[in-house]
């Protein structure tokens, strides 16, 4: 019968991967990415979960951690619903977060959401999530 060492070792990995996806949802968040952490950590604790019971299966009982099977339920439910709570935070866009046009600088604020170019260069104006290509420095080089 497996110790209390064994189930804090357990407890320790599941606290780590919990933050992880978390983590994933909050850095992907205003993307598809986002949604995607939380049910892929759903899945992953469910396959934990069924390979627990098969090993227990396998080795007629010998390994079973009964403390590890009682918190999955509830701990995959707290990761996933964490997870899709932090996933729906909307995401500051980058190219509008100081209002200005990610590209030349122009000031954009005043201008409605559904502005979707800069009126003084043309460039797209961000969706949110979306990663500007900071040209400046290419520009004064060239
Ligand atoms: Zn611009």
């Amino acid at each position: 019968m497996p110790g209390r060492a064994a189930t804090g070792r357990a407890v320790a990995a599941f606290v780590i991967y919990g933050v992880l996806v978390w983590w994933l949802a909050f850095a992907w968040r205003g993307s598809w990415r986002a949604w995607a952490a939380p049910i892929a950590g759903l899945l992953g604790i469910v396959l934990v979960a069924w390979l627990h019971v098969k090993l227990s299966e396998w080795t007629n009982g010998r390994i079973y951690l009964r403390a590890l099977q009682v918190l999955l339920y509830p701990y995959g439910v707290l990761v996933t619903a964490v997870g899709l709570f932090i996933a729906a935070i909307p995401a500051t866009p980058v190219g509008r977060r100081d209002g200005l046009c990610h590209a030349c600088r122009y000031d954009l604020r005043g201008r409605t959401e559904r502005d979707a170019v800069c009126p003084e260069c043309g460039a797209r104006v961000l969706e949110p999530g979306e990663r500007g290509t900071r040209r400046r420095e290419a520009d004064r080089s060239a």
